[in-house]
């Protein structure tokens, strides 16, 4: 499915991805990075990664070229296996690894896996945000990380199929351009927080057959259908949106109206969804501020009270203030303008923040 087509489709383009002027920097950077046989990419993978290897002269750089995402699947499988036997350095670029997701083969390219002289294997992200004085955007370095994470699974799959299993490292090589200048500087990253938690999430994802035997008959998402046709194919797959959503998916903006429309507490991010536990909807958080609804032996009920009570004690007291019941700030569906508290964990807030980095080259 073309989730950007359909999201046009359904009237919410995304915002999702990047400018074509980012791209452009981007690949420039890239190429600038692994030109010479990937000389310079080479002597950061020894120098963040492995720095007690010998140094990275005449790294091998395999050929992946290949008809077809399984072809290169295979090739790239082939000169991962070659490249291990063979002892020494090699640099596999823009290889094909494969995933199973939801039952599905998802085909993913990492910028670069490294082989190591021991036989190990890292996965390179090239990102062409930049390290300032030798530390980069937190958030921008969590979601590299989370990238990288997925590819280290796919790739310890690969792994997993060959006798005797290479290490796949946990520590990936992240390039950035150094103090906006050309040239580069790296990091070595640790994910292995991230990779456990994808492949916790891969574990629990509800198959693909499942989800299509649940749609009603007929349901399509054919982009030249009619919006409200889409709109209904859509709504007939539950959907949990969260602000990560923003950086994450094409549908996005789809899923935010939807959720604002419905009062929907993930919108505000999946720390305050879990600290209200059952309560699933603005309505039924002030409802339960009030009194109105809910147990009040249940904590989240209980803390919700106490502090609407602390509230109105503070409102009366304040000279010059009136009591206001929470529901005249509440957010109102349908009218809300997403504030600080919405987007806190995705682009720009906490998330990843304890993912900083520093340069090591
Ligand atoms: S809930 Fe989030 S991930 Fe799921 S379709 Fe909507 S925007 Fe995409």
């Amino acid at each position: 499915m073309d989730k950007a087509r359909l999201a046009s489709a359904l009237g919410a383009p995304s915002g999702f991805g990047q400018s074509q002027f980012a791209l452009t920097r981007g690949n420039a950077f890239e190429a600038r990075v692994k030109a010479d046989g990937g000389a310079e990419l080479l002597r950061l993978a020894h120098a963040c990664l492995d720095p007690g290897a010998v140094p990275p002269e005449g790294a091998a750089v395999p050929d992946l070229t290949a008809h077809g995402p399984e072809g290169r699947t295979a090739r790239t499988a082939l000169a991962l296996r070659e490249a291990t036997r063979a002892g020494g350095w090699a640099l596999l670029d823009h290889p094909m690894l494969a995933l199973d997701v939801a039952g599905s083969l998802a085909f993913l390219e990492p910028d670069a896996v490294v082989v190591h002289p021991d036989g190990s294997w890292s996965v390179v992200e090239i990102k062409s945000f930049p390290m300032l004085d030798g530390a980069a955007d937190p958030a921008k370095v969590g979601a590299a990380a989370r990238q990288a994470a997925v590819y280290v699974l796919a790739l310890e799959e690969v792994a997993g199929r060959l006798d005797p299993t290479p290490v796949v490292r946990h520590r990936v090589l992240l390039v950035c351009p150094k103090d906006f200048s050309n040239l580069a500087a790296g990091s070595a990253v640790d994910v292995r927080k991230q990779r456990a938690v994808t492949a916790r999430q891969l574990a629990r994802l509800t198959r693909i057959e499942e989800i299509a035997e649940a749609l009603p008959e007929g349901a399509c998402f054919a982009p030249d259908r009619s919006a409200g046709e889409l709109t209904a194919a859509v709504a007939a797959v539950p959907a949990t949106y969260a602000p990560e959503c923003l950086s994450a998916c094409e549908l996005a903006f789809h899923c935010r109206d939807h959720a604002r429309a419905a009062g929907a507490v993930t919108r505000l991010g999946r720390p305050l969804r879990a600290e209200l536990g059952g309560l699933a909807t603005v309505e039924d958080v002030l409802a339960a501020a009030r009194g109105e609804a809910g147990d009040p032996a249940d904590p989240a009920i209980a803390a919700l009270r106490r502090a609407a009570a602390l509230r109105a004690e503070a409102l009366a007291t304040a000279p010059g203030m009136r009591t206001a019941g929470p529901e005249e700030e509440a957010d109102t569906p349908g009218t809300h303008t997403a504030g600080p508290v919405e987007g806190a964990g995705g682009p720009g807030g906490r998330a990843g923040a304890s993912e900083e980095v520093a340069a090591c080259r």
